[in-house]
């Protein structure tokens, strides 16, 4: 597992259900968490969803909203940001993490001009990546 010496102790859960994403090396949905860890004593996935939100505010986690899923992150510098922008393949299901330093100044200019407080952003980008591209 991953340390983050920036981020508060983890609970027991909130660790168990950052392993699971680790290990997996993709999306998880929260049922799919819920399953795996059903022999560490997780019994509801409102017990998987906690511990997702807490991941998710330090950072570690990013939702994806077009997956209805969670993946753990594969940056360090994402909890500095806020920003995070993922590739995600249609085809194979295949799921990159990338920082998009250009869009990142250009949305902070628009927030910033706005007054608008921004917490956080995910951009995600729907197609097919070039393995897949390739094979047709
Ligand atoms: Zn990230
Ligand atoms: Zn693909």
């Amino acid at each position: 597992m991953t340390a983050h010496a920036s981020h508060p102790e983890l609970t027991k859960n909130q660790a168990l259900v950052f392993g699971s994403l680790s290990d997996a090396g993709g999306p998880l949905t929260a049922y799919a968490i819920l399953d795996l860890l059903r022999e560490n004593g997780f019994r509801a996935p409102l017990q998987v969803y906690r511990a997702l939100d807490k991941l998710v505010e330090y950072g570690m986690v990013h939702r994806l909203e077009s997956l209805n899923a969670f993946v753990a992150c594969s940056h360090k510098g994402c909890s500095g940001h806020g920003t995070a922008a993922f590739a995600i393949c249609e085809k194979c299901g295949d799921v990159r993490e990338f920082t998009p330093d250009e869009a990142i100044s250009l949305l902070r200019n628009w927030t910033e001009s706005r007054g608008f407080q921004l917490s956080r952003t995910t951009i995600e980008l729907r197609g097919t990546c070039k393995n897949c591209s390739v094979a047709n």
